[in-house]
């Protein structure tokens, strides 16, 4: 029978239950989302934010979006001790782990891993440390060329870390991974890199799985990952593989490089639950907290 046969009252009612099966859709799609909390692996809080996202700004998109510790970095490294230091991010629940970058200004993204005066500035940060306490890892830094993983300051920074128990948070090729780890002591069995975006100039998902068996301590971080997700937002089916292969070694993450980053920054986090939800509860869990909360000994 067709709606068109019924009286009035009937068809008010076919519409309260087709509205009723609509909400109850609408809470089915928002219960596979993840809604625990979430660890942004990638944050930068640069000089040009600052004005346009003062902190209580960018605290409150942590805050509505469940972000409860962010891996900071900012050039200069003055927003990173802002959010460091100030009481409204302990007042937001926000917890920052905060990490040296290498960068002054937008000239030493090129020049640092050849640059003696770096070298110098991150062992002042560090010996300096921030209001909440000291940095635990080196980055973000860029290698173009990823033959300047042999830079004399790439090579001494890479083996600082290694020594003083650092992480690394590298946006860099496959073939820089292999020259960075070279460059310690352990040849990279022991040293905690994070590769940024895990290959965004598209190393493929094998190539990844690869490095991951090298390398028993290299993390991947997933912001601007190319082929990461498919229709719907919802993960490409080899990394869906890759990640319940090693769902102990991906973390998410914001990358605020640019200010258009913070204004989606709601965007991107809602982007990151939804494919999360699609994955088993305790790999969601894992890749979306307790990896990064693991790595640096977070509650
Ligand atoms: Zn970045």
């Amino acid at each position: 029978m067709g709606i068109t046969g019924l009286g009035r009252r009937a068809k008010l009612a076919f519409r309260a239950v087709i509205a009723a099966a609509f909400a109850a859709l609408a809470v089915a799609a928002q219960a596979v989302e993840y809604t625990g909390p979430l660890f942004d692996a990638h944050l930068h809080y640069n000089d040009e934010a600052q004005s346009p996202h003062p902190l209580p700004d960018v605290l409150a998109r942590m805050q509505r979006n469940g972000v409860k510790a962010i891996l900071a970095n900012s050039r200069p490294n003055d927003g990173t001790k802002a959010l460091a230091s100030s009481p409204l991010t302990r007042q937001a629940g926000v917890t920052v782990v905060p990490f040296v970058r290498l960068y002054r200004n937008r000239a030493d993204y090129e020049s640092w891993s050849h640059d003696e005066a770096i070298y110098e500035m991150v062992l002042a940060e560090l010996a300096r440390g921030t209001a909440a306490g000291p940095f635990r890892g080196l980055g973000e830094f860029h290698l173009y060329d990823s033959g300047n993983a042999n830079g004399a300051v790439a090579k001494k920074l890479m083996a600082l870390a290694e020594e003083r128990s650092l992480a690394v948070l590298a946006h860099v090729d496959d073939l820089a991974i292999d020259l960075l780890m070279a460059n310690t002591p352990s040849k990279g069995q022991k040293v905690r890199l994070i590769w940024a975006h895990t290959g965004i100039g598209g190393a493929p998902a094998a190539r990844v799985d690869q490095l991951f068996a090298r390398y028993p301590l290299l993390m991947g971080e997933l912001s601007y990952r190319p082929g990461l997700t498919c229709d719907g937002g919802k993960l490409c089916p080899e990394w869906r593989d890759l990640l319940l292969k090693y769902p102990t070694r991906f973390m998410i993450g914001s990358d605020t490089w640019v200010n258009q980053r913070w204004q989606y920054y709601d965007e991107l986090m809602k982007g990151y639950r939804l494919w999360l939800g699609d994955l088993p509860a305790d790999a969601a869990r894992k890749i979306a907290w307790e990896n990064g909360a693991g790595l640096f000994g977070l509650k």
